[in-house]
């Protein structure tokens, strides 16, 4: 993530939301509600929503630039450089700044995870992530100031709040302050406490019209990926891999792993005829994709696979999975099995479990699904 998703276009499912919410502002009642939730599933672009109308509502030439900051006025570039004093991100690994002027910077470098490329923290840490109740306390001074002008506090990943921090943030939220808006961010608002989710106004970010999605999708892969043209077809099945969600397909479509289903499959039947062993599938898949993307791969073929087993239709068409189920079907018992282990070494690869002795191990039991 860079500085340049306070000034990117406007996702076109956001507009109708966009212009809502700005005329808000910039006509009666001259405000935004105190607390603001952008939740639900990932891929819908609710960050990007998020930061873009954080970047305007501070923007000091917000009036003549109704569509998005200005990218020029002071406040815009306090943002490009990370230093903004009106707004407090949480966690600090959450403020969309490059690499290298987080490391540079030391209005934001009170945490030592800055110090870590942001890429590999987004990767490995969000699971992980603790937000607590020191965490928020040390909110309140920013809060509580008072002075001019509007003041802003990002809450990412929300539902990793513990308790004691829900309750902290409780009472900010029973006691809002004028000229101060919350917005909290989450993947998981299941997680939430409810008391969080009652006094706070959710943003209706879900949901996207599946032409509109369609449409977008399309044009942002250019109708190619490594120069093959992407179909009208590969792209619906994209979609629908993504639950509907434009930019998680899209992230989808440019993944290693995503272009390595075929291959997965010819593994998969080359370990059960025997002619090949485990030890060497899974050197052979570790130089290929790592551990993380194989459980992807994995779990996305074992859910299709059992689609097909159930007497469902594959969702994938561009590879010969019905084929491949036409003369062997695992049982549903091996592999729901399966895939709960599969979900296991997911939480167990945040504690620094051996890749290699979870992808033998994985790789045997394929052989034996
Ligand atoms: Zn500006």
């Amino acid at each position: 993530m860079t500085d340049s998703i306070y000034f990117a276009p406007l996702l076109p499912w956001q507009q109708a939301l966009w212009t809502q919410l700005t005329s808000r502002v910039l006509s009666p009642p001259h405000n935004l509600p105190h607390a603001l939730l952008a939740a639900g599933m990932q891929g819908m672009g609710k960050r990007a929503f998020v930061w873009r109308l954080i970047a305007w509502l501070l923007c000091q030439e917000r009036q003549q630039y109704p569509l998005g900051a200005c990218g020029q006025c002071q406040s815009c570039q306090w943002l490009r450089s990370g230093t903004h004093p009106s707004l407090q991100v949480l966690p600090i690994t959450s403020m969309p700044i490059s690499t290298e002027s987080q490391e540079n910077n030391q209005a934001v470098s009170n945490n030592k995870k800055t110090k870590t490329n942001t890429k590999s923290v987004k990767a490995t840490n969000v699971a992980a992530l603790t937000v607590k109740v020191d965490d928020i306390r040390a909110l309140q001074p920013f809060i509580y100031q008072g002075g001019q002008g509007m003041r802003i506090c990002v809450l990412d990943h929300a539902e990793k709040m513990t308790i004691a921090a829900a309750n902290a943030l409780l009472k900010t939220l029973e006691e809002p302050q004028a000229q101060v808006h919350l917005f909290l961010i989450s993947d998981v608002p299941a997680k939430l406490l409810p008391t969080i989710k009652s006094r706070v106004q959710q943003l209706p970010l879900q949901g996207v019209e599946p032409a509109i999605a369609n449409d977008y999708v399309a044009q942002e892969l250019g109708n190619t990926i490594n120069r093959e043209v992407v179909s009208s077809i590969q792209i619906t099945q994209l979609l629908q891999l993504a639950n509907g969600a434009p930019l998680a397909a899209i992230e989808l479509a440019k993944a290693t792993w995503y272009s390595k289903r075929a291959l997965w499959l010819t593994t998969w039947q080359a370990l059960r005829s025997g002619k090949r062993s485990s030890i060497a599938a899974s050197d052979y898949w570790q130089a290929e994709v790592d551990l993380p993307d194989f459980l992807k791969l994995t779990e996305l073929m074992l859910i299709d696979v059992r689609r097909v087993c159930l007497g469902l239709d594959s969702s994938q068409k561009d590879i010969a999975l019905l084929a491949a189920l036409e003369k062997y079907q695992p049982t549903d018992n091996a592999l729901e099995t399966l895939l709960s282990q599969l979900r296991q070494t997911k939480t167990a690869l945040q504690q620094n479990v051996q890749e290699k002795f979870a992808y033998d191990k994985l790789m045997q039991d394929l052989a034996y699904l």
